[in-house]
């Protein structure tokens, strides 16, 4: 293999690890939206008790102070009712009153049901906002742990890169262009070995003279199906 190549194949080398890293990379702000939406979630359902706590209470209140219209209300017939002289009046008034008793009756039965409801949603608060904290450490620990990869891999690609620049200054201009022209259409992979006979890129089977050449190692040659650069594995020669 002349000097040339070898140098493609070491970028070969590096750029196969520089497009591992980049798609690992391309991963951690999906990563990084996954934990955040796991806490949002808990949050939201932490929100939605204690607003419901809040709504039922209030509601309560309304009810409790209905009552307490109603037995004013029944307390000024009951003085009415020592005032008045025609039985008809009389009777009149005990059917207010007894109207009174029964609609406060059904607000008090009312009231009552509702303490229960409001008893049964703040008993979920504290397991929701247990499970709220814990969410939100996870997270942190998550978060802290996607943001060490994600330094590592940037570290690692930052290092490559600069291995990488020291091959491609030993390339004359010319291939230096053409590789990195195949480079740049073919998704970061310009250089591939070939594999059984095929190109390593898109598999494409290699003519009998094709593959002679390659394996003589002294001309650069292109895949006719994707342009790559087509080199016989050293390891395999
Ligand atoms: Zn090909």
């Amino acid at each position: 293999m002349n000097a040339v190549l070898e140098s493609l194949w070491a970028l070969h080398g590096f750029d196969e690890e520089l497009v591992t890293l980049e798609a690992a990379i391309s991963r951690f702000p999906a990563d990084r939206q996954a934990v955040e939406q796991r806490v949002a979630a808990d949050q939201a359902r932490c929100e939605s008790l204690k607003s419901r706590v809040h709504d039922l209470q209030v509601h309560r209140r309304e009810r409790e102070r209905e009552i307490e219209g109603l037995v004013e209300q029944e307390r000024k017939f009951q003085s009415q009712l020592m005032a008045v002289k025609k039985n008809e009046e009389y009777q009149a008034l005990l059917h207010e009153i007894a109207a009174l008793k029964s609609k406060r009756s059904e607000i008090e039965t009312a009231v009552l049901l509702q303490m229960e409801e409001e008893e049964v949603v703040a008993a979920e608060k504290p397991a929701a906002e247990k499970s709220l904290q814990m969410a939100r450490q996870e997270a942190d620990a998550r978060l802290h742990q996607i943001a060490t990869l994600e330094q590592d891999d940037r570290d690692r690609t930052a290092a490559i890169e600069s291995q990488r620049a020291v091959y491609l200054d030993r390339l004359p201009a010319d291939v230096r262009a053409r590789y990195e022209r195949v480079r740049s259409s073919r998704g970061g992979r310009a250089v591939v070995p070939i594999l059984k006979g095929a190109c390593g890129g898109c598999f494409r089977a290699q003519p009998p003279q094709v593959l002679q050449e390659a394996r003589r190692g002294d001309r650069l040659i292109s895949c006719e199906g994707c342009g790559r650069l087509i080199i016989w594995p050293p390891e395999s020669a």
